[in-house]
């Protein structure tokens, strides 16, 4: 028996039209892969790079339909960057074949609700003992090694992530960024295609909303930064008090004040000229509230002032949302900052709420953390000595299928 060394490509570029005409939404992605001839591999596989590596025997064995459901399979597997996901999963050789056939169920049950015919043998949620419509990981979670000794397909790095000391593959194929855009865009593509047509599996659907939507992405940032500015104002005022000094020592009539952790002061300074969205405002403020209440600010409360062209009056609350806003007109942070400053006792964190067009101070005022909170996707960012989360709410109306 001969067996064919070089690929058909014809055959595999039909296959790749099948897939694309089948699911429109993912060609972006069906495109972005090269193709790489496997002789002898007896399968079809992904790397990290996104490259096909095809056994030219298999290709003449299986139809069109078999090697386009294939590919549309794979692009699913990069799309969900489960290489990465299986190395933060802590994915080894041991338990890769687990994760492959966690990741092919949580894949195989979007392509059986768009009607794509799965080669044997194709793994669901329901062979693994779980409910459909769950992440890889969970499925990895709920089931052991033992388990897993069925067949699964053989799906390649860009499944399991193994290989190469579990490191992506060098520069070959798509590069990191070029995977990024290519996610970014079939998500795009599959948003468009659910308003237009409204046939897109739903799990594929909650993919594209979770890219596409940065609220998960503000929020983490934001509370990354609140959370490091307390943890710098606590243990600066920890710092003094474990460390008295050695003249003080000497006098050995000090009281130490006890050992009870700092409560940092907070202000949170809200723009509220007539560039401002309130909704987004609101949301923010309430953003803010939930983090600090998170990092264990709230019996202290927290100082809001609003801030236009002039400062209205400091308010001394115990929940953002209690803040009152006045104003309206032109801005100056600057001067909202100032005032916040000036309290006392003095903030350690400033929460700035704006959305960039305004002046700024040339320094943040000493000892201060400074943390804008950026409104929308277009304003001008702050100074360098602030800490800047970008908020974009551009994608928050919710989607329908
Ligand atoms: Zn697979």
């Amino acid at each position: 028996m001969t067996q064919p060394k070089r690929l058909n490509t014809e055959k595999l570029a039909a296959a790749r039209l099948w897939a694309a005409h089948r699911l429109p939404y993912l060609a972006s992605a069906l495109f972005a892969s090269s193709v790489v001839s496997a002789p002898g591999s007896a399968s079809i596989s992904v790397d990290e790079g996104w490259r096909v590596h095809v056994d030219p025997a298999l290709l003449e064995a299986w139809s069109v339909e078999q090697v386009g459901s294939v590919l549309v399979h794979h692009a699913c597997h990069l799309l969900r960057d489960h290489a990465a996901r299986a190395r933060a999963a802590g994915v080894n050789e041991d338990s890769a074949m687990r994760w492959v056939r966690a990741a092919d169920a949580e894949i195989n049950d979007d392509l059986v609700d768009a009607d794509v015919d799965l080669p044997d043998p194709a793994v669901l949620p329901g062979d693994l003992g779980c409910e459909p419509g769950r992440l890889a990981e969970e499925y990895f979670a709920n089931t052991r090694d033992d388990e897993s000794s069925g067949a699964s397909c053989p799906c390649g790095r860009g499944a399991d992530g193994q290989g190469d000391g579990g490191k992506r593959t060098g520069d070959a194929g798509l590069s990191e960024f070029g995977a990024a855009m290519v996610r970014r865009q079939v998500a795009d593509d599959i948003i468009q295609h659910s308003k237009e047509a409204g046939l897109v599996p739903l799990g594929l659907q909650r993919w594209a909303e979770a890219l596409l939507s940065p609220s998960v992405d503000w929020r983490r940032l934001l509370a990354a930064e609140l959370r490091r500015g307390v943890t710098l104002a606590r243990g600066m005022v920890d710092y003094t008090y474990r460390r008295p000094s050695r003249r003080a020592a000497a006098l050995g009539d000090v009281v130490l004040p006890s050992l009870v952790q700092p409560v940092p002061e907070i202000a949170v300074v809200c723009d509220t000229s007539g560039s401002m969205d309130d909704a987004m405002l609101a949301g923010v403020l309430s953003e803010v509230d939930g983090i600090l209440r998170a990092v264990g600010v709230r019996g202290n409360g927290v100082r809001v002032l609003s801030c236009d062209a002039t400062v209205g009056a400091a308010q001394r609350v115990t929940s953002a949302r209690q803040v009152q806003l006045v104003g309206g007109g032109g801005t100056d942070m600057g001067v909202g900052i100032a005032a916040a400053a000036a309290n006392r006792p003095r903030p350690s964190v400033i929460v700035v709420v704006t959305d960039g067009l305004t002046p700024w101070p040339a320094a943040a005022p000493r000892g201060i953390t400074v943390v804008v909170a950026l409104l929308g996707p277009h304003g001008p960012p702050p100074p360098s000595w602030a800490r800047c989360v970008r908020v974009d709410v551009a994608h928050r109306e919710p989607l329908t299928r």
